[in-house]
């Protein structure tokens, strides 16, 4: 498929205000030409607004939208060079797929609809299912008439509002990567929502994470993943332990020596998120970069390890992996995943260990954030 892609999509202090209240706050961010972009957040940060506001959907409060070179803030929604597609399908019912696909390219009064409409339907894998009505799919087929209805048109851009939101979990997956296939494949930019962090991570070349109306940090789903900058992402991204400490000296200019309780800490100089170096500050580490034995093995430790002890609170055997709670006495509920290959029948509850790392894995955040933003325990209160 050929498409004039026409550059990156740029958003240039876009903000968004209902009465007194701010949607989304003065924003600027550029989706690369050809990317897999994803807006991630929980309900209510924004990302379904400025996703609306790209479409033309929703009117910017200051700001502007650009398509390349071109300013599109003042432009209807049917004049910008953009698709969206919504988690509810909205086919056409009395219509069968190929009618729903031919759609577009029918009201701009193409006459020959059948070598395109071929393609699309060969592109999302439905060749099979022209003759088919909508109520005669799966969620995931209809999702995919759906994607194919709005490619026709050949978009610059493609704008995806939760678009499996409905599907069950396998559905989701499988769909994550058909879909992840499919940009791929014909090269225009996709700018996705979801408030789902794995879907983000799977298919997203770029993910921004954006809470209460900001972007918090914007990067490469590993880079946000290894290297959070504030504790709503640590927090959000999957889970995060955070050690509060304090800086206590420095090992040369590429070490900083911490301090949590009495334990001695390192931290790379490089993976310092944190403005300061002196006063307190908060060591991450994710829960997979970290080892456990049991207290009575604490010799076998190798040196220049970040270890920590602590006692078993809880475990669970979740077949590929067991997952531990430990109380540490300047963490409590530090979580570690080990994966199941030799497993220790002897770290039970009760149990005293010793957690242990390799430094490289921590990074440093700002002590003066809410440790607890983002996770998942104060999304669920938040939401009650
Ligand atoms: P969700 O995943 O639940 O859709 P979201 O991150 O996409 O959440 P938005 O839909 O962008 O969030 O909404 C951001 C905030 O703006 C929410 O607090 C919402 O209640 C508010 N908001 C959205 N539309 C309007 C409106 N028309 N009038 C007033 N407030 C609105």
């Amino acid at each position: 498929m050929t498409t004039d892609r026409g550059g990156d999509v740029r958003l240039s202090g876009i903000s968004k205000t209902y009465g007194t209240f701010t949607a989304v706050h003065p924003l600027d961010l550029t989706v690369p030409e050809g990317s897999f972009f994803a807006l991630l957040g929980a309900s209510g940060c924004g990302k379904t607004t400025t996703l609306r506001m790209i479409a033309g959907l929703e009117e910017p409060t200051t700001g502007s939208v650009l398509l390349g070179e071109r300013d599109v803030t003042g432009l209807p929604p049917y004049k910008r060079p953009v698709n969206t597609v919504f988690q509810s399908y909205a086919l056409f019912p009395h219509l069968d797929v190929f009618e729903n696909v031919a759609f577009g390219l029918r009201r701009r009064g193409v006459k020959s609809v059948r070598g395109q409409v071929g393609d699309m339907l060969d592109l999302v894998e439905l060749g099979d299912f022209a003759r088919r009505k909508p109520h005669q799919l799966s969620g995931g087929q209809q999702q995919r008439v759906a994607v194919a209805r709005a490619l026709i048109n050949h978009p610059q851009v493609l704008l995806l509002d939760e678009p499996l939101g409905a599907l069950d979990l396998k559905l989701r997956r499988q769909m994550q990567l058909e879909l992840k296939r499919i940009q791929t494949e014909v090269g225009i930019t996709f700018v996705h929502v979801t408030h789902d962090q794995e879907e983000a991570m799977t298919m997203a070349d770029q993910v921004a994470v954006m809470n209460g109306g900001r972007v918090e940090q914007l990067g490469a789903p590993t880079d946000l993943y290894e290297t959070p900058r504030t504790t709503f992402v640590a927090n959000f991204l999957g889970t995060s332990n955070l050690v509060p400490a304090r800086f206590d000296g420095r090992s040369g200019d590429d070490l900083l020596l911490l301090r949590a309780g009495d334990a001695p800490l390192t931290l790379p100089t490089a993976r310092n998120g944190a403005a300061a170096t002196t006063g307190p500050v908060l060591l991450g580490i994710r829960p997979e970069k970290v080892s456990l034995v049991p207290a009575t093995d604490a010799a076998s430790v190798p040196d220049g390890r970040n270890r920590l002890t602590g006692t078993v609170r809880a475990n669970s055997f979740i077949g590929v992996s067991t997952q531990y709670v430990i109380d540490s006495p300047v963490c409590a509920g530090f979580e570690v995943y080990v994966q199941n290959v030799e497993r220790d029948t002897r770290l039970v509850p009760g149990a005293d260990v010793v957690l242990h790392w390799n430094p490289a894995h921590s990074f440093g955040l700002d002590a003066a954030q809410d440790i607890d933003a983002g996770s998942a325990s104060v999304e669920e209160d938040a939401a009650a």
